[in-house]
């Protein structure tokens, strides 16, 4: 369907993914219309001719081609009807022929996924698909009891760092078994979108709305089972400025350490080190931030190393949390290093006030971690086995979207 721009062509191919029952014309001659799906995107293939014969040939859920077809750059009055994301119309002609074909190998479906900014440079209402973050849900509801109704409204951001409001009517999320006690359920939570309706407004902008045909895969794993759908996305790296721009902090993949969460802390005591997304603050005292240590054995007051040389070395408190929790944590020298851009060396000649603005900015790292209690205490503290200001976030982005589409489904 995709590559109908080439008007050479008089076949496609794609699945069904719905058909509207026979009706009649003006003159009482019968027609129907259905939605073919090659995964890349949607057409409306519309059944004048024959349309009795045709109707039959096809089924919702087959994977058909069609050969002999008219083509046609959707009209200005067909876009009211037709939201499909192709900008081209198919009709049937007498000698067309419908064949049904073996569904490919890959029985799941790409999803071509839009970004905010694409959505935005449609000229015209189309569903699309989309994978937004969910930042903040609202929940507004009707005062009139003769006319109950209520919506949650989304403040979703994408893949680039660029945010679009989502309404959700109840009519559509009730079919989920959503309730108005469910908004909590929305919020940091990267949900996909089938067939989210893209409407453009003079007043209001960019609307994105779910209807009938939308199909909403939030982190729940009862919606996921109905997923059939493989997501595809198109500019995983781009992520990195959705995190930033949040400050939103989330677990990030590694070979040897399992994810987690600061607020998973707890339940890894004397356990395994857990491997997290972390806006790490240091303590902003800069007096305390350095110290005078041996060259040769980091020591405050060595006495061993044949009277080495000093040098300033850094350790500094600093507390690290993503939206689960806050741990505290010791900073040693490579580490407020790695953070900071600078050695302690650099860092004692700096201008005071410089020094100051160094150690109030937060930073997002991926912190290796390990529980540690305070000898005597009970306050908790992190010990940091590994940082790094590199984060991996085509990593971190691919976890999430497993989390999204759920093992059970299969994964890329
Ligand atoms: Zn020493």
């Amino acid at each position: 369907v995709s590559e109908l721009v080439d008007f050479g062509c008089d076949g496609v191919r794609g699945k069904v993914t719905s058909k509207k029952d026979l009706g009649q014309t003006k003159n009482g001659k019968p027609w129907f219309s259905f939605i073919l799906d090659d995964g890349a995107t949607d057409i409306k293939v519309t059944v004048f001719n024959n349309a009795d014969k045709f109707f039959n040939d096809v089924v919702v859920g087959q994977t058909i081609e069609i050969t002999q077809i008219r083509i046609s750059i959707k009209s200005e009055q067909s876009k009211k009807f037709d939201h499909c994301a192709s900008t081209y119309e198919i009709g049937l002609k007498d000698q067309s022929v419908i064949k049904v074909v073996e569904d490919q190998v890959e029985s799941k479906i790409k999803i071509q996924t839009k970004t905010i900014n694409e959505i935005t440079a449609l000229d015209s209402t189309q569903a699309v698909n989309c994978i937004l973050f969910v930042n903040n849900a609202f929940l507004k509801e009707s005062q009139d009891p003769q006319k109950p109704w209520w919506n949650i409204s989304l403040q979703a951001i994408d893949i680039e760092g660029t945010s679009a409001k989502v309404t959700l009517w109840n009519k559509e999320l009730e079919k989920y078994q959503y309730t108005k006690q469910d908004l909590q359920k929305f919020k940091n939570q990267t949900i996909g979108f089938y067939k989210l309706m893209a409407k453009k407004d003079e007043k209001y902008g960019l609307q994105l709305q779910a209807n009938g045909s939308t199909q909403i895969y939030a982190n729940d794993l009862s919606n996921f089972e109905k997923a059939e759908e493989h997501i595809d996305f198109k500019n995983s790296a781009a992520f990195q400025g959705m995190v930033q721009q949040l400050k939103y902090m989330e677990t990030s993949p590694d070979q040897r350490s399992k994810f987690g969460r600061m607020g998973e802390m707890k339940d890894v005591i004397g356990g395994d080190s857990i491997r997290c997304l972390a806006l790490i603050f240091l303590n902003a005292n800069v007096e305390t931030a350095t110290y005078v240590g041996c060259s040769k054995c980091k020591k405050k007051d060595c006495q061993g190393c044949d009277g080495a040389p000093t040098r300033k070395y850094f350790k500094v408190s600093g507390t690290m949390a993503d939206n689960t929790g806050v741990q505290q944590a010791t900073l040693f020298d490579n580490q407020a290093e790695q953070i900071l851009g600078i050695s302690a060396e650099q860092f004692s000649v700096m201008e005071p006030n410089d020094q100051q603005k160094k150690l109030q900015q937060g930073i997002t790292c991926e912190v290796v971690i390990k529980h540690q209690a305070q000898n005597g205490e009970m306050r908790e503290q992190a010990r940091i086995q590994g940082l790094s200001k590199e984060t991996n976030y085509t990593e971190w982005f691919q976890y999430k979207v497993n989390k999204l589409i759920g093992d059970k489904v299969g994964m890329m």
